[in-house]
């Protein structure tokens, strides 16, 4: 198992690098976003641990570019104890968030647990439909070969339309499923979405799987 710190503050650098070094890890440290980032994409790591301020580019920055790239877990370190930092860095796409000073079996426990779920993913549980493939593990999506990114929404409502592609799934039910709650039935949330959905996985390619059954509701399926 190999892991990259990064980590600006030496001593925090050390005192991780030695004890997860005891623990069995391979570890590799960065003092900077910039030399993690490149680590980063020189090889493939397990789990990325990475403080949240760190001179020039900072740890949300990292995250983002990272996220952007690969599939590699990362945990945030950060001394803030925010929520919303807490919520930044979760809807970045960081896999956990671990606030400073920690103890370190928590941080050992967690990892851990991180590094299962890398196991877990490692099963098929692709979702294909023609050339429309989703993987909801690594949470991204692909029309021919072709990464297509999507907002959580999108992806939420393309992964329900896939699971149960060939069924006609009605406005309620995708409302209910996909955004959790009761909207005014007048809203005109689902189309405005399928409509988004649409032009980033049917206007580009010639066979349409999103079709529409009026007064019914939305079906994903190859016709051809
Ligand atoms: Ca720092």
């Amino acid at each position: 198992m190999r892991l990259l710190i990064i980590e600006d503050e030496p001593r925090t650098a050390d005192y991780l690098q030695q004890g997860l070094r005891e623990n069995g890890y391979v570890v590799d440290c960065a003092s900077s976003g910039t030399d993690g980032l490149h680590l980063a994409r020189q090889q493939p790591y397990d789990l990325v641990i990475l403080d949240v301020n760190l001179p020039g580019l900072d740890g949300w920055g990292v995250l983002q570019r990272l996220r952007a790239e690969s599939s590699t877990r990362i945990m945030m370190l950060t001394a803030h104890g925010r929520l919303a930092d807490r919520v930044k860095g979760l809807d970045l796409g960081a896999d956990d968030y671990l606030l400073k000073p920690f103890e370190f079996p928590e941080l050992l426990a967690r990892i851990r647990s991180l590094l299962r779920r890398n196991d877990q993913r490692l099963q098929p549980s692709t979702l294909k439909v023609a050339d429309l493939e989703l993987d909801p593990g690594r949470h991204r999506a692909w029309r021919g070969g072709q990464r297509i990114d999507l907002t959580a929404k999108e992806f939420a409502l393309l992964h329900l339309l896939m699971r149960q592609s060939g069924e006609v799934l009605s406005r309620t039910q995708i409302i209910s499923l996909v955004w959790d709650m009761n909207f005014d039935c007048d809203t005109n949330v689902v189309e405005v979405s399928i409509r988004r959905l649409r032009a980033k996985i049917d206007d580009p390619f010639d066979d349409k799987l999103i079709h529409t059954l009026r007064g019914v509701g939305y079906v994903l399926e190859a016709r051809t």
